[in-house]
């Protein structure tokens, strides 16, 4: 039988992912939506799906076994409690939460109802570039990691989320995550330094290098361009003792012609990671079919809200902000069985 699933919050990325749910993957269909606007909740609703005028009355159905959170992050901590509550299992865009007490609020809850419930939408973790690239630095014949320069680029900023922090607690997060998994290791300082501004950028903060001191000592530089005009560019290299590995660049056709030899570069993150969403949800309908949650953890979307803090810190101090995480749980210090 297929997982029933409801989605809240029918933006940009909700429409993105019922697509996928619907069109795309197998084992899966979209039962219920919700979003603050209900007109736009109807328009993304596919056929047959009851719209939901409250994200918890969804929630809370009894034709949902599952849910996807697509609303904006601040709304995240109360509908992930509601999920838990409901002990359901459910798919959370980033940002997890927006704030510390929020992401210890829904890791609490997550380890008092003794199970797994939660995956956060690092998707960066499906792609099979990134996937065979941390298998190269896991495989150890490079040696230990020692640095890892990540680039993010974005072609432009959607208006909603024009704000001068935006890069930090809105994008950083992404190359946060990938480092910690990447390199297998905790972020314990956040540096920020920001270069002369793109006159693009009206009043956003952009670009900005942001220096992860790791806790065994390696170094991650990340650049963040977040209104680079030419499309979405996502690089990544770890300089290891014996060697170097770097994420390829994407295999696109090759167009030679009156002006030149070029390659097409992705408009945007769905064209970039369409693959990568589509593992992430084949893995998570699995899990959410078992009653359970495998990929990005609550612990990892903690781990990401922390380190967006310290560097809105960072940038204001100009010195290295902590990055003082809780002892782990149990809960996600258990290895996760692999989903086919
Ligand atoms: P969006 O286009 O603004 O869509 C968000 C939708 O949620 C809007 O329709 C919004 O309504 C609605 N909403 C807000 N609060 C709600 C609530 N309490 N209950 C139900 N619906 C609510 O934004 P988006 O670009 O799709 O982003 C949504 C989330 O996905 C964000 O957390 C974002 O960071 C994340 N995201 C992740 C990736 C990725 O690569 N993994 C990429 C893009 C976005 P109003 O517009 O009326 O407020």
């Amino acid at each position: 039988m297929s997982l029933q699933v409801g989605v809240i919050g029918t933006g940009m990325i909700g429409q993105d992912h019922i697509r996928r749910l619907t069109r795309v993957l197998s084992g899966v269909s979209v039962v219920a939506v919700s979003d603050i606007d209900r007109n736009r909740a109807a328009d993304a609703a596919p056929e047959g799906a009851e719209v939901f005028a409250e994200a918890g009355d969804l929630i809370r159905s009894d034709k949902v076994q599952a849910v996807v959170i697509c609303s904006w992050g601040p709304a995240h901590e109360a509908q992930l409690l509601d999920c838990i509550a409901a002990g359901k299992p459910v798919f959370c865009e980033k940002p997890m939460v927006t704030s510390e007490a929020a992401a210890l609020k829904v890791m609490e809850a997550e380890v008092a109802f003794g199970r797994r419930l939660v995956q956060v939408g690092f998707m960066r973790r499906f792609d099979a570039d990134y996937r065979r690239l941390k298998a190269v630095i896991d495989g150890g014949t490079l040696g230990a990691p020692l640095m890892y320069h990540s680039t993010h680029r974005n072609a432009s900023v959607p208006e909603g989320l024009y704000t001068s922090e935006m890069p930090l607690n809105d994008t950083l997060v992404h190359d946060a995550d990938v480092t910690r998994w990447l390199l297998d290791d905790e972020i314990a300082g956040v540096e920020v330094r920001v270069p002369r501004r793109s006159t693009r950028g009206k009043d956003l903060r952009d670009p900005v290098v942001v220096l992860l001191h790791m806790a065994s000592g390696a170094l991650v530089d990340v650049e963040i361009s977040v209104n680079i005009a030419y499309g979405y560019d996502i690089r990544g290299e770890v300089s290891c003792e014996m060697g170097v590995a770097a994420l390829p660049n994407r295999p696109a056709t090759v167009i030679s012609d009156r002006h030149g030899i070029r390659q097409a570069i992705p408009e945007d993150w769905r064209e970039r990671f369409i693959e990568a969403y589509d593992q992430e949800f084949r893995e998570w309908i699995v899990a959410a079919g078992q009653g359970t949650a495998t990929g990005p953890s609550t612990w990892d979307g903690y781990a990401a809200t922390l380190v967006a803090d310290a560097a809105l810190r960072a940038v204001e101090s100009g010195q290295t902000e902590t990055v003082a995480m809780r002892d782990k749980p149990d809960l996600y210090a258990r290895p996760v069985a692999a989903v086919a």
